[in-house]
């Protein structure tokens, strides 16, 4: 007998959009939260009359969101209200410079030519390379399951510009960015993209250079804070009949003769399931949830392989005043070469970075009725080791808050201190703690090449079955238009298997 024809295991974007999906087409459905709140990375809290988000802050690639809605039968707007954001960024340099890049392309193209002409017509070339690899070749898989070489080669077949756009998986991100533009500002200006996917410019994958373009067809961020985004899927869910059971942790997933039969929770209750759908990091569900016992040789070998991605830890601060900053998010930086350095001499020997990048994120700017009147929220986020050469996360909070606030002040000439209300620093530790990321991981598995499409883990789990897959360990990795996009797909599977 059958508790649920689905267990969902975390009620993060790609958990709750598979949820979703299984709910309207009549399955009876349960995620499981160990939280009190949906969206998991994609969510929001709040503290002293300010909203902070816990992590994402803005949308990319939003059609994906239209398109799960529309599998839902509804319509994005009447659940979620999403606020344009121009510019899309504002820049600051070490050198005192400012700029900004609006959403136009046009005018980012007259900003691009006060640093150089050349990289202005280059920004045309790879404007519209980015549109064609963004809408007809990337963008066209991630909604889709990539599980085999043969599921990638039939949607390269379907969309013959994916063909095209292959080398740029081979290629990385550096090279990709250098073969376009030449002027280091520039470069450097593009570079930060590469840390939306846990990766210095050396090592992330050519093809998510794009995103710098991608932003240009809009980003956007949700009125009332980044967790409209899950409550609007939870609300859709709820409205089928599915259900959410919050401060509910699952600490197995049974399995029988191979074959997934339901989940234990931490209180000892046992729910047995026709299928069970993972929305957490797959090493730990493999390695923990499911257990080297139950699972054959390959399959221990093959998910201990894979790296866990970077931790990022995030400082949030409500001010008394509006920051002296032009944009929803602002890019510290200095150079690409830097943000190579901080990855090879400082993250891997331990070290958190002293100077270098940081984005800054300033929901109020968008939103003011995320803080009282007159005040505002800002994220500050870079990334550091989880463990540390000197100290531990836990004693050093405070210093770390300091040293921040210090670099941002002598650095970029950003002065804070004197205007914070409410500070809070959350750790790799804390959002370990928090959201059950191995090491504080913050998009899943590490999204190097060599665990990119069909080389991640699959969602239809080959070692154990009915067991699937959804979220950023998977096919696309990590962020909320392609978390959403594996709901899509993997709640795709599970439709066609059952
Ligand atoms: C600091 C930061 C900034 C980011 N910025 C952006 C951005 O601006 N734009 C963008 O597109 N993306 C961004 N991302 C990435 C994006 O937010 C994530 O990739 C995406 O939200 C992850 O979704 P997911 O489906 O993998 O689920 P997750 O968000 O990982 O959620 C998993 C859920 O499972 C729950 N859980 C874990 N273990 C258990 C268990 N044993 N039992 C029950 N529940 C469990 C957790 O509590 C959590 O709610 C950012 C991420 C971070 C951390």
């Amino acid at each position: 007998m059958h508790d649920y024809d689905a267990v969902v295991i975390g009620a993060g974007l790609g958990g709750l959009s598979a949820a979703a999906i299984l709910a309207k087409n009549g399955l009876k459905t349960l995620v499981c939260e160990n939280t009190e709140r949906v969206g998991g990375c994609c969510s929001s809290f709040e503290e002293g009359g300010y909203t902070f988000d816990i992590g994402a802050s803005i949308v990319e690639l939003a059609w994906v969101i239209d398109e799960l809605f529309e599998k839902l039968g509804k319509k994005t707007s009447d659940y979620i209200d999403f606020i344009p954001i121009d510019p899309i960024y504002g820049f600051m340099t070490a050198d005192g410079k400012r700029f900004s890049y609006p959403v136009d392309k046009d005018a980012t193209r007259d900003v691009i030519a006060k640093f150089s002409r050349e990289d202005a017509e280059a920004w045309d070339k790879f404007s519209k390379q980015g549109s064609e690899a963004i809408n007809f070749a990337f963008g066209k898989v991630m909604t889709k399951p990539m599980m085999t070489f043969t599921d990638s080669l039939k949607l390269s077949l379907e969309n013959p510009k994916l063909m095209k756009y292959l080398k740029y998986m081979v290629l990385n991100f550096e090279s990709t960015l250098c073969s376009f533009f030449s002027s280091d500002k520039v470069r450097a200006s593009m570079s930060l993209q590469s840390y939306f996917i846990g990766l210095p410019p050396a090592l992330c994958p050519g093809y998510i250079a794009f995103l710098a373009y991608s932003e240009h067809e809009g980003i956007f961020y949700p009125r009332g804070g980044m967790i409209e985004i899950p409550k609007g899927i939870a609300r859709v869910f709820e409205e089928y009949g599915g259900e959410i059971s919050f401060k509910t942790r699952v600490d197995k997933v049974l399995v029988e003769n191979g074959k997934a039969i339901g989940v234990k929770l931490s209180d000892g209750r046992e729910i047995r399931s026709r299928i069970v759908v993972s929305n957490i990091n797959a090493k730990t569900l493999y390695l923990e949830k499911i257990g080297r016992e139950n699972l054959p040789g390959w399959a221990v070998k093959a998910i201990e392989s894979y790296e866990v991605s970077i931790p990022a830890p995030m400082i949030m601060l409500g001010l008394d005043t509006a920051p002296e900053l032009d944009a929803h998010h602002t890019f510290c930086y200095t150079t690409l070469d830097e943000m190579n350095r901080v990855w090879f001499e400082d993250y891997l020997s331990k070290k958190i970075p002293s100077r270098g990048f940081m984005l800054i994120s300033w929901p109020t700017h968008a939103d003011p009725s995320l803080a009282p009147e007159g005040h505002h929220c800002l994220n500050l986020v870079t990334f550091a080791p989880y463990e540390l050469s000197e100290g531990d996360w836990d004693s050093i909070k405070e210093q770390y808050l300091e040293m921040q606030l210090d670099s941002m002040e002598k650095m970029f000439g950003l002065k804070l201190k004197d205007h914070i209300t409410t500070a809070k620093v959350s750790t790799p530790k804390d959002f370990e703690k928090a959201l059950l990321h191995p090491r504080g991981a913050v998009y899943g598995l590490q999204n190097d090449i060599v665990a990119t499409a069909f080389f991640r883990p699959r969602m239809r789990s080959r070692a154990v079955k009915n067991l699937y897959l959804t979220g950023a360990s998977t096919h696309f990795g990590g962020g909320v238009a392609p978390t959403i996009g594996s709901g899509i797909a993997a709640s795709g599977l599970i439709l066609e298997d059952l």
